[in-house]
């Protein structure tokens, strides 16, 4: 059966075209396209939310800008949005330059492989990653 609206066979059981044209009665709906749009954005959002994540590099010595890193979250073991300070609380050490630059070393050595994008320091993302 072919679609009056869109020239598309259906079979000969289908009740509804993929455009939305009713076979069986004629009509046509269009299909809600915002709803579809909303969705598709969720399902992107949720899947970059799974296998990516932000690295906020606070201003220091060696990066007086500070630097956000968009990386390939999977296999890292790093949460969705993490800092050098926030993983150094976690771990429950006291935030010193040491600390800092150990977690730092072990947090380069995990994500340079999967860099996706290099940020401008987000004073947001970073204020995230840590409980202050
Ligand atoms: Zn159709």
């Amino acid at each position: 059966m072919q679609c009056p609206k869109c020239k598309l066979f259906n079979t000969e059981v289908a009740t509804k075209c993929d455009c939305g044209f009713d076979l069986q009665n004629d009509t046509y709906t269009e299909k809600p396209a915002k709803i579809k749009i909303v969705v598709a954005i969720l399902f992107v959002l949720s899947c970059l939310y799974m296998t990516t994540g932000f690295f906020v590099i606070h201003p220091m010595g060696i990066l007086p800008k500070g630097s956000t890193v968009f990386f390939w979250r999977v296999g890292t073991d790093l949460p969705f949005i993490s800092s050098t300070e926030g993983i150094v609380e976690d771990s429950g050490q006291d935030v010193s330059i040491l600390s800092r630059v150990v977690v730092m070393a072990g947090v380069v050595d995990k994500i340079k492989d999967g860099v996706i994008i290099r940020l401008p320091y987000s004073e947001f993302l970073y204020s995230i990653s840590t409980k202050q």
